[in-house]
């Protein structure tokens, strides 16, 4: 007979855990780094990442009858009506459930309550158990400052966030080109998504807390630290 060690012992156990079914849905307002932290996820427990704005962007690239009036609602600073969100959310787990994905992180999905309970239903549908519904927390302020202050490189395009050491580069840190402020980061249309964060999408946040299912997070800490919170909140 042939003994086990304990490091099979460990990668065995390791690997159980990684093949349980695991989601996370991520809220949080604009500019509060979730798309960096949903990214971190997906990469980590090997799951399909799946971002509104990717999706609906695809739909516009494709340019069919729904990608033509996504481009026109964006593009006039509206929002997309919850129908499209939902029906291409069910979409994209269709497609992916073909190819057996292990599970999925949803990021940005959950702009109003109905689109919430919504979800919840597709969850349902689809069959996609143990889901983490993470709220990255950052103030208004912050959050405003985030969104008013970022910077993108003049030459090479990359994006400096207004986080931490970043907000001292006077130089692109990749190629030592000029950084500007972006040009779509308009005062009003940040307020816009401000406010409707704060009127809409803080109660779908109340929905998921008022079930006990909601984990919340301090945003305002360095990218590594808000993520180690969230691996220490979901065990
Ligand atoms: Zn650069």
């Amino acid at each position: 007979m042939v003994g086990v060690s304990t490091s099979d012992v460990k990668s065995e156990r390791r690997e159980r855990i990684m093949k349980k079914p695991l989601n996370f849905i991520l809220i949080g307002p604009p500019g509060c780094g979730k798309g960096t932290q949903a990214k971190l996820l997906a990469d980590k427990f090997s799951l399909k990442y799946v971002g509104s704005g990717d999706i609906l962007r695809g739909h516009i690239k494709i340019n069919d009858f729904t990608g033509k009036k996504i481009a026109n609602i964006i593009n006039g600073g509206g929002l997309v009506p919850s129908f499209v969100i939902i029906k291409v959310f069910g979409e994209e787990i269709e497609k992916n459930k073909k190819q057996k994905v292990k599970g999925f992180v949803f990021d940005g999905w959950t702009r109003i309550i109905y689109e919430a309970i919504l979800i919840d239903e597709a969850l349902n549908w689809y069959e996609l158990k143990n889901t983490k519904i993470i709220l990255i927390k950052i103030s208004a302020k912050e959050s405003f400052d985030r969104l008013t202050k970022r910077r993108q490189c003049k030459n090479c395009k990359k994006l400096i966030p207004w986080i931490g050491k970043y907000k001292e580069l006077k130089k692109c840190d990749a190629c030592e080109g000029r950084l500007i402020t972006r040009i779509d980061d308009n005062i009003k249309s940040i307020k816009k998504r401000l406010e409707e964060y704060k009127n809409q999408t803080s109660k779908s946040i109340n929905y998921y807390k008022q079930q006990k299912r909601l984990i919340e997070i301090n945003g305002e800490q360095p990218i590594e630290k808000v993520f180690k919170d969230i691996l220490a909140k979901i065990k």
